[in-house]
C-alpha cells in the first residue's frame, strides 16, 4: 500500500467491501480507494464451502425490483440465475402451514384456528383508538390475541433477541403487513391459491451460492484501488484522513459501510451528543449452524419459521431445495438460525437436540442424517428499532454528513434491508459524489 498524505490527490474513500461498497465503486465516476477489513470482499453476501457443501451467511435469496439493478445483474450473470417459486412454511403445533401465519391458519389444530380467528375478529370489531406504543401492542391491536400469542410475539422475540415490547411500532407499521378479514377467513378454511403475497419468487445462482453474484459485481469494479485485510483504524473528520495499518490516506469524501457504532468508535473527535447517540445503538447477533446432510431432505420447502419456544431455532432453510448444486449429488445443505444468544456453546453439546427438532420439523429425514455441522455467528445482524433508534441515527448521520462522511448500507445507515437495497444505495451515493 502506498498512501500519500497529500490532500491534493484526495479520493473518495470507501470503507467496507460488502455489496454497498462494491456497488459504490462500480458506479463512481471518480477515482476511489476501498479498504476492507477481511481477506475477501463481499461482507454478508459471501458463501462458505466445506467438502462440496455450500452455505451462505444464512439464506441469501435475491429479490429484484429496480429495472436498472435487474439489468445489471442479468448482464453480469447471463443464464446463471435460477428463478425459484418460494415455498415458505410455518412449523407450529406439529403442522407445516403456509406463510404468512396470519393468513394461513388452515392445518393448525382446530382449537388454535378458532382462538386465532376469534382474536382477529375481536380486534377488527372492537378496534382501539390508541396508537400502539410498541411492536407487542401493534400485534395485539392488528392481529388480536391468538395470532399474537401463537406467532407474532414468540417468533419475533426469537428473531430479534429482544421482546417485541422493546421494539417501536413506528418501525413495524411499515414492515409488517396486516391482511384483510376476508383473507384471514379464507386462509383459516384453506380457501387460498398457492403462494400468494409479497416476494413469491426469488433468484439464486445456479452454482456457488450468493457469492457467485457478489464475484460478478466485483468483476465490474474499475477506476480505483482495493485493499483487503485492511481494517480502518481512525477516521479524522477535521484533517480529512483515514488511518489504515498505520498509514494515513486523505479523502475528499468517505462512503462508510461498516456498522455505524464502529464508524463512531473510529472518529478522532466527535461532539458529546454523537457519543451519547452512538452508545444507544443496539444490534442483535445471529448464531447459526451450517448443516450438511447425507441424504436430500424429503420436504420441499425452502425455509420454515418456527415460533414455538420449545424448539432451539426460529428459522431453518434448505439451500438444496432451491438449487441442488449447493451440495454433492443426493445430499443436502441447510442453515439453522438458533434462538440462544448466551455464551457460545460447543457444536457437539447442542447438536443432538437440534437434530431431533429438525427431524420433528421435517427438515431432516432422520436425526442421524447429519454429516457435519458448523457453528457460526454474525456479530451485526438485526438492528434493534427501540425508542432511541430514530433520534440517535439522525444525530450521528447529520454530524457525519456535515463532514462529507456518508454512512450507507444495511449497517452504515443502521437499518433493515436486503441486498438489492444495498446495490441501490451504492448507486445513489456514487451519483451524488460523481
Ligand atoms: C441473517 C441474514 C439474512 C439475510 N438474508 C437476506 C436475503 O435472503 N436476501 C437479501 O436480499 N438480503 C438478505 N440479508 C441482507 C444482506 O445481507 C445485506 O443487506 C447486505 O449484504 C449488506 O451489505 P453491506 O455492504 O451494506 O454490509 P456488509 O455486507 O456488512 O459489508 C460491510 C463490510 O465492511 C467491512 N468492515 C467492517 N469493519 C471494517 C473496518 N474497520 N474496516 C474496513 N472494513 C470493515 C466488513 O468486513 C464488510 O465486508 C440478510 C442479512 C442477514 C443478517
Amino acid at each position: 500500500m502506498a498512501h500519500s498524505p497529500s490532500a491534493a490527490d484526495a479520493k473518495v474513500v470507501i470503507l467496507g467491501g460488502g455489496l454497498t461498497g462494491i456497488s459504490t465503486a462500480i458506479h463512481l465516476k471518480k477515482p476511489w480507494v476501498l479498504f476492507e477489513k477481511d481477506a475477501r470482499l463481499g461482507g454478508h453476501a459471501r458463501t462458505d464451502e466445506t467438502r462440496g457443501f455450500f452455505f451462505d451467511k444464512t439464506g441469501h435469496w435475491l429479490h429484484l425490483r429496480d429495472a436498472g439493478i435487474k439489468a445489471l445483474i442479468h448482464e453480469l450473470l447471463p443464464n446463471q440465475l435460477v428463478p425459484v417459486e418460494r415455498k415458505a412454511r410455518i412449523f407450529s403445533h406439529g403442522a407445516l402451514t403456509r406463510y404468512p401465519f396470519q393468513a394461513n391458519l388452515h392445518g393448525l389444530p382446530p382449537e388454535i384456528v378458532s382462538e386465532c380467528l376469534l382474536g382477529f375478529l375481536r380486534a377488527q370489531v372492537e378496534p382501539t383508538q390508541k396508537a400502539p406504543a410498541n411492536f407487542e401492542e401493534f400485534c395485539l391491536q392488528k392481529f388480536g390475541a391468538g395470532i399474537s400469542k401463537h406467532f407474532m410475539i414468540p417468533y419475533n422475540h426469537k428473531l430479534w433477541g429482544v421482546h417485541p415490547r422493546e421494539i417501536t411500532s413506528a418501525w413495524c407499521s411499515r414492515f409488517v403487513p396486516v391482511p384483510k378479514l376476508e383473507d384471514v377467513v379464507k386462509g383459516a378454511v384453506g380457501d387460498v391459491p398457492p403462494e400468494l403475497g409479497y416476494n413469491i419468487s426469488f433468484l439464486y445462482p445456479k452454482v456457488g451460492g450468493i457469492e457467485t453474484m457478489t464475484r460478478a459485481l466485483i468483476g465490474r469494479m474499475a477506476g480505483g484501488q482495493v485493499h483487503t485485510s485492511a481494517p480502518v483504524e481512525k477516521i479524522d473528520p477535521a484533517a480529512r484522513t483515514v488511518t489504515v495499518g498505520g498509514e494515513v490516506t486523505p479523502w475528499s469524501s468517505i462512503v462508510a459501510t461498516l456498522p455505524l457504532p464502529e464508524i463512531c468508535r473510529r472518529l478522532t473527535e466527535a461532539p458529546k451528543e454523537v457519543e451519547v447517540a452512538a452508545a444507544h445503538l443496539r444490534c442483535t447477533p445471529v448464531r447459526y449452524l451450517n448443516v450438511a446432510t447425507k441424504s436430500s431432505p424429503r420436504s420441499d420447502f425452502h425455509w420454515i419459521y418456527v415460533p414455538e419456544e420449545k424448539y432451539p431455532f426460529y428459522r431453518v432453510g434448505i439451500y438444496t431445495n432451491a438449487v441442488p448444486q449447493m451440495a454433492p449429488p443426493g445430499c443436502g445443505s441447510l442453515y439453522v438460525e438458533l434462538s440462544d444468544r448466551g455464551p457460545l456453546p460447543k457444536v457437539d453439546s447442542i447438536l443432538p437436540d437440534v437434530a431431533q427438532a429438525l427431524h420433528a420439523a421435517r427438515a431432516l429425514n432422520s436425526p442421524d442424517d447429519i454429516l457435519f455441522a458448523e457453528l457460526k455467528e454474525l456479530t451485526y445482524a438485526y438492528v434493534v428499532f427501540d425508542d432511541h433508534y430514530y433520534s440517535s441515527v439522525e444525530t450521528i448521520t447529520r454530524y457525519l454528513e456535515s463532514h462529507q462522511i456518508y454512512p450507507r448500507g444495511r449497517y452504515g445507515s443502521w437499518i433493515y434491508n436486503a441486498m438489492e437495497d444495498c446495490i441501490l444505495a451504492g448507486r445513489e451515493i456514487a451519483a451524488k459524489l460523481s
